[in-house]
């Protein structure tokens, strides 16, 4: 997934380079699926994949928006941190990740992350009530 602008100086310098070097590693895969980086896909309903058929480098799924019933996605393959620290650039903190397997391992870390932003504003909003609450 892309860096978000928020985060972006949380990268050290030669991230360019850690992430060549781990796309390297993976032979240019994804670490989750197999699914090779540019490849055009189509995805199934459990997140398995099928190759569109046209193999890497051929060009940009508008010229084949669909195959087979379903839409042709490009595959960018991404780098996630397992510990989700950017400034751990550690080789054993990442993966080689297509944009679904990413996705499926940064959700429970977002849903806990949402969780706790919002007891902690509920705490915020509660502290800020008048002793005994609201007036009836
Ligand atoms: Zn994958």
């Amino acid at each position: 997934m892309p860096i978000r602008p928020e985060n972006k100086a949380r990268y050290p310098a030669d991230w360019i380079i850690i992430r060549a070097t781990i796309l390297e590693r993976a032979g240019h895969k994804c670490e989750g699926c197999g699914v090779p980086n540019h490849w055009l896909i189509t995805r199934n309903p459990d997140g398995t994949w099928n190759d569109a058929g046209r193999g890497r480098h051929s060009g940009h799924p508008h010229h084949a928006p669909m195959w087979d019933g379903r839409k042709v996605i490009r595959v960018v393959l991404t780098i996630g941190h397992l510990d989700h620290t950017p400034e751990n650039c550690a080789e054993s903190n990442l993966k080689s990740w297509c944009q679904a397997c990413h996705n499926r391992y940064d959700a429970a870390h977002r849903r806990e992350t949402r969780a706790a932003t919002r007891a902690a504003k509920l705490n915020g909003a509660q502290r800020a009530l008048p002793l005994g609450g609201l007036p009836r």
